[in-house]
């Protein structure tokens, strides 16, 4: 058998701190059988986690919607989150919580018989661009495979149903492109794997009104616009309109705010990070360390 091999960090399941190599669920989870589960990530920079409520409000809203309410409350998660990063000695990480439907004791197949299982667990940070790349920014392909439909699966609950965005990924990767935006039965551009999209024209931004998981980061360069005093709409964006955007860039836990600088080979701007996105970037990594903001790890253990 090929050894596995695992990044640095520390787990919590079943009601104890492991190694990662030692967080392992059985095959018979619906959570891996039937991508029945959801979860969050939340980042944690410089020992700080940033926004970490919102995450919680968002994972919370997740379970109840999926009818698995967490029932971890909410200073033991925060315990257990904080847990992971201070046995994983990371100062920056990426920390997921999920929570899958579980298994039955008597292998039923009906999904009230399941015990849902909790895992959380914190490796180190990950990026979508790496930070000395933002000045290429991302090309990104707009994808011929539609994103799964709204009216099937709630894109607010964030989950695994990702064969979409994968097959679009590769898609992407045929054609030379770095990644990939789905769209919409209309065309409207939506989102990617694991980001959401900004598009900036003459009155502001724009991003997608529906359709997509409401991200964290998203809402967070929203606030930080306003905090600019830059206008936001939240609206439907075709792909011609996406293509013609001033400047444009994607926004996720795992990077922030992330130049796009081509779209279907077409290059955005002058091709460079743009000064809106720059400045709202900048706003961003420097709420960081805003008590109002970010909580600090130790004060959470
Ligand atoms: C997680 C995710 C995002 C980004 O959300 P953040 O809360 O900003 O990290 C966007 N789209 C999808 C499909 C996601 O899973």
């Amino acid at each position: 058998m090929v050894e596995e091999k695992f990044p640095d960090g520390s787990a919590w399941m079943g009601g104890e701190f492991i190694n990662l190599s030692e967080a392992k669920i059985s095959v018979l989870d619906w959570g891996f059988l039937r991508s029945d589960a959801t979860y969050d990530v939340v980042h944690v920079w410089n020992n700080r986690f940033f926004r970490l409520d919102h995450h919680i409000d968002r994972f919370y809203s997740s379970t109840k919607k999926l009818r698995m309410p967490c029932k971890i409350e909410r200073t033991e998660l925060k315990r257990i989150l904080a847990g992971c990063v201070k046995r994983s000695n990371l100062k920056n990480s990426y920390v997921e919580m999920i929570q899958t439907r579980g298994m039955s004791p008597t292998f039923d197949r009906d999904p009230r018989k399941s015990t849902p299982r909790f895992i959380a667990f914190a490796i180190p940070f990950g990026w979508i661009l790496k930070p000395e790349n933002f000045n290429k920014g991302l090309d990104l392909a707009i994808s011929t495979v539609k994103r799964i439909s709204p009216e099937s699966v709630d894109p607010k609950i964030k989950n695994y149903h990702w064969l979409d965005l994968v097959i679009g990924m590769y898609e992407a990767y045929d054609k030379g492109h770095y990644t990939t935006v789905l769209v919409d039965n209309n065309n409207n551009v939506l989102e990617g794997p694991g980001f959401n999209i900004f598009s900036v024209d003459d009155q502001g931004l724009n991003t997608p009104l529906s359709g997509v998981l409401e991200g964290i980061t998203r809402q967070t360069a929203i606030d930080l616009a306003k905090e600019l005093k830059i206008p936001t709409k939240e609206i439907s964006i075709t792909s011609e309109k996406f293509k013609n955007s001033k400047e444009a860039f994607a926004t996720s836990t795992a990077g922030g705010i992330i130049p796009i600088t081509k779209i279907d080979g077409k290059v955005i701007g002058n091709g460079t990070m743009g000064t809106i996105t720059s400045k709202i970037k900048d706003l961003y990594w420097a709420k960081h360390t805003d008590p109002d903001w970010s909580e600090c790890v130790e004060d959470l253990l």
